[in-house]
């Protein structure tokens, strides 16, 4: 075990936890991510704050160069579920009827929302933030971090879905845009899920982090600790998953995500590798070069955090 080397982006604790590095790297046809997973080092696990870190990160520069690499219609999913329970939580905690998204991408979730809403989006795909803003949508910046001057303390809800995985410190940036919620406003994170039975047992081997473009990992551990030191209150938690396919698919990808976790972890360093090796099932499993996306798997969550009224 790795312990007292590596500083936590996020608590700056330097007791971590190495999990192990691995070499399968998703879009890995991409040369600019295969550049970053070049760049990347292995997974670590705060001993304090609990969060599932990258160390080292790959720098901005070369991560800028990967996401302009991406093809504009990525994370364009038809409507998922899960955006039904943002709606639930916006409708029943937030203050008031303005809500910003940040990622928002072409604003296909906020406008999903009820007409007397007022929407605000960030976005640092430009062509997407153009069709936002034909939609409606009041673009206010490209970048989580950037101030929005005239906005503080003004939204009832601001939503990150599919963005805290991507920044350095998700604490840092949740602590920014508590600056521009309303007192008693809400702020909905959804994310991975760091702590669901299988990711955790398969780490660093789990898909979710075979993305270099993913430098953290988010679980509830992480945002209790957060709720604590910064004063949050967890209204509400969901845990789903992103393209749910029925159960048939569903027992398919946790049997595959099994197969996997058993074979990397022990049966493949094991003195049966050689003859296991011989069996298709298993030649397919140890010739991967990017882990099974496990998309039915309840293995992302998200979370309600209400801003204090005072
Ligand atoms: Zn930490």
């Amino acid at each position: 075990m790795d312990t007292g080397t590596t500083a936590c982006p996020s608590c700056a604790s330097r007791s971590s936890r190495s999990l192990g590095e691995s070499s399968f790297c998703e879009w890995a046809e991409n040369a600019e991510v295969v550049a970053l997973r070049e760049m990347s080092g292995g997974l670590f696990e705060c001993e304090s704050c609990r969060l599932v870190f990258r160390s080292p990160m790959p720098p901005d520069e070369a991560l800028r160069a990967a996401y302009a690499a991406m093809p504009a219609d990525s994370w364009a999913y038809e409507v998922p579920g899960h955006w039904g329970w943002i709606r639930n939580c916006i409708r029943e905690l937030a203050p008031n009827k303005r809500v910003l998204d940040v990622g928002c991408f072409r604003g296909d979730f906020l406008e999903t929302l009820p007409k007397d809403s007022v929407r605000f989006g960030i976005e640092p795909n430009a062509d997407a933030g153009g069709i936002a803003s034909s939609r409606g949508i009041t673009m206010l910046g490209r970048d989580a971090m950037d101030q929005l001057p005239g906005n503080e303390e003004s939204f009832g809800a601001i939503v990150l879905m599919d963005v805290a995985e991507h920044v350095r410190d998700p604490a840092a940036v949740f602590r920014h845009l508590r600056r521009y919620l309303a007192p008693g406003g809400v702020l909905l994170v959804l994310t991975g899920n760091s702590e669901h039975w299988l990711a955790r047992r398969s780490l660093p081997f789990y898909w979710y982090m075979s993305f270099p473009i993913h430098l953290v990992y988010l679980g509830s551990r992480y945002m209790r600790w957060l709720a604590r030191t910064e004063r949050w209150t967890i209204a509400r938690e969901l845990r789903y998953t992103t393209h749910f396919r029925g159960r048939k698919n569903h027992a398919k990808d946790l049997a595959q995500g099994v197969a996997l976790m058993m074979w990397k972890r022990w049966l493949g360093k094991s003195f049966l590798a050689g003859a296991l090796r011989k069996m298709p099932g298993i030649a397919r499993l140890d010739a991967m070069k990017s882990p099974p996306l496990l998309f039915s798997v309840h293995d992302h969550f998200g979370v309600a955090l209400v801003k204090p009224r005072e």
